[in-house]
């Protein structure tokens, strides 16, 4: 069977959902295809007993004008929500003891987490020399404009939350692109921050609160919002052994799909999909060629989802706990995603989710199911004071793929896509390979490409 379209897109993760949610609007003819028999790619909420839980992402930041059009745009399928307000502090493992991460000044001082010559030296921080080195990690540049306690206790931390990834191997220009910029266009963090907010806002940048969000009810309503404007006509799913060919100047996406051979042909193919997944789809690049954008290292990462319909542990008024690498534990994290959204759990239940693994920790992904659980189970109990209760029930997610590292091979892997984005007319290469790892910055991408192209 042989097809027309203007567009394909391939992968229905939230960004090639959003990017062909906002062609369809502006009328041009776009197909999905998909390999899954879902969509939404990481993102999948699921709910039983009461309990509502994400098994992927749990809360974006709402961090860029176009997640907030996003939103206006899906209103009426789909509503936003952000985090209780009680929700609002980070806790910070240190010596077995929960501390909140300090919020302002008064709190920084008092802090256990930050040694007092550290104290000291972020006083300092407006007036030390901007870096020079465009591929220093964010561990170099933290320790040389804050110290060493604020990167053990703050930083590192944060980059397990975010990347499940190493600051000693994350470039700051490409992994934190906002900091790295602060420092080099305003000469330091603490002045940039201050200039920065004083700078004239759209309604919708003033909109951009960078609350924590999700949508009522789950991501997955999110996703179905999408994927109900879409329409399903135009997503394919169940699309096993997708490649595209070039003949002239068009594509031929060629893949199979319930017992049929489908080509679809179309001037324009804009990839989402993993770095991995690439060479068998541009079968018309040779796999050295692709070198530089498939050896994206990836940190492999283990969601364990507990849910407890009666908590006897203590109370959880936080966004959860991350734990520093320095304290040596079997885990990234546990977020209290019921204590950040409403209506998750039954009334005295909880949920919480469990990271593990990361690129610090590959070795953890081999472990069986039990010893997972198991370790979850103890990591829980030691550190939000339950005696040796079992949770109502306990799940697991494992991700080979699931969050790209932007080291120091980003910028060959970004000067690739460039260049290949040009040699093939009509070839985007899009997804979390470039632009940003967060669901937030997924969205701006596709709005941007969307733009380029209506
Ligand atoms: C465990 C986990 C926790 C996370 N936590 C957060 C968080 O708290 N906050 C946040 O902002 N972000 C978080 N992220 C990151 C964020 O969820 C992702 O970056 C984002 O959802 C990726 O969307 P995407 O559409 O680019 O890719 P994906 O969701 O990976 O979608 C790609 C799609 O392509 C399809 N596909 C793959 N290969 C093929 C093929 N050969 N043919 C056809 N289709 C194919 C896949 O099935 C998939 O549906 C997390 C990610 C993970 C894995």
């Amino acid at each position: 069977m042989t097809i027309k379209t203007d567009i394909i897109i391939i992968g229905a993760g939230l960004t090639g959902l959003t990017l062909a949610f906002y062609l369809k609007k502006a009328g041009k003819n776009v197909l999905i295809i998909e390999k899954n028999d879902i969509v939404g790619g990481v993102i999948q909420t699921h709910e039983h007993d009461g309990f509502i839980y994400e098994t992927g992402p749990n809360t974006g930041v709402l961090s860029n004008p176009e997640l907030v059009q996003l939103f206006d745009d899906l209103k009426n399928d789909c509503e936003l929500e952000t985090a209780n307000k009680a929700s609002k502090q980070r806790w910070i493992l240190k010596k077995g003891k929960w501390n909140a991460l300090p919020s302002g000044a008064f709190s920084a001082i008092k802090t256990p987490l930050f040694s007092f010559k550290d104290k000291l030296k972020i006083l300092g921080e407006p007036f030390r020399k901007k870096g020079t080195n465009p591929n220093e990690t964010v561990a170099e540049l933290v320790k040389r404009r804050m110290g060493k306690s604020f990167l053990d206790y703050a930083v590192d931390p944060f980059i397990s939350g975010i990347y499940a990834g190493d600051p000693n191997k994350l470039v700051t220009k490409f992994a934190l692109p906002k900091l790295y910029n602060l420092e080099q266009n305003y000469g330091s963090f603490i002045k940039g921050s201050i200039k920065k907010a004083k700078l004239p806002k759209t309604q919708l940048e003033k909109r951009a609160t960078k609350e924590v969000f999700s949508t009522k009810g789950g991501l997955k309503n999110l996703i179905s919002a999408l994927e109900k404007n879409i329409e399903q006509k135009n997503i394919y799913k169940n699309c096993n052994n997708v490649t595209i060919e070039k003949s002239n100047n068009s594509f031929n996406t060629i893949f199979e799909h319930k017992d049929h051979n489908i080509n679809i042909i179309s001037k324009k193919i804009i990839t989402t999909v993993g770095a991995y997944a690439l060479p068998e789809i541009l079968s018309f690049i040779d796999k050295k060629t692709l070198e530089p954008i498939t050896n994206l290292e990836y940190a492999k990462v283990i969601l364990t989802v507990a849910g407890y319909k009666n908590w006897k542990g203590i109370g959880l008024p936080a966004f959860g706990g991350l734990v520093p690498t320095v304290e040596k534990r079997n885990v990234l994290g546990i977020l209290f995603p019921s204590s950040i959204f409403k209506n998750r759990t039954p009334e005295k239940g909880v949920i919480l989710s469990v990271f593990m693994g990361g690129i610090k920790r590959p070795d953890l992904f081999e472990k069986s199911d039990n010893e997972i659980k198991q370790i979850a189970i103890e990591e829980i109990n030691s550190t939000l004071n339950l005696d040796n209760i079992q949770p109502d029930f306990i799940n697991i997610y494992k991700y080979q793929h699931a969050i790209p590292q932007y080291d120091e091979k980003s910028k060959k892997r970004f000067e690739l896509i460039s260049q290949l984005e040009k040699q093939h007319e009509g070839l985007l290469l899009a997804g979390n390979i470039r632009n940003g790892i967060g669901m937030a910055d997924r969205v701006k991408q596709a709005v941007d490409i969307a733009n380029s192209i209506i």
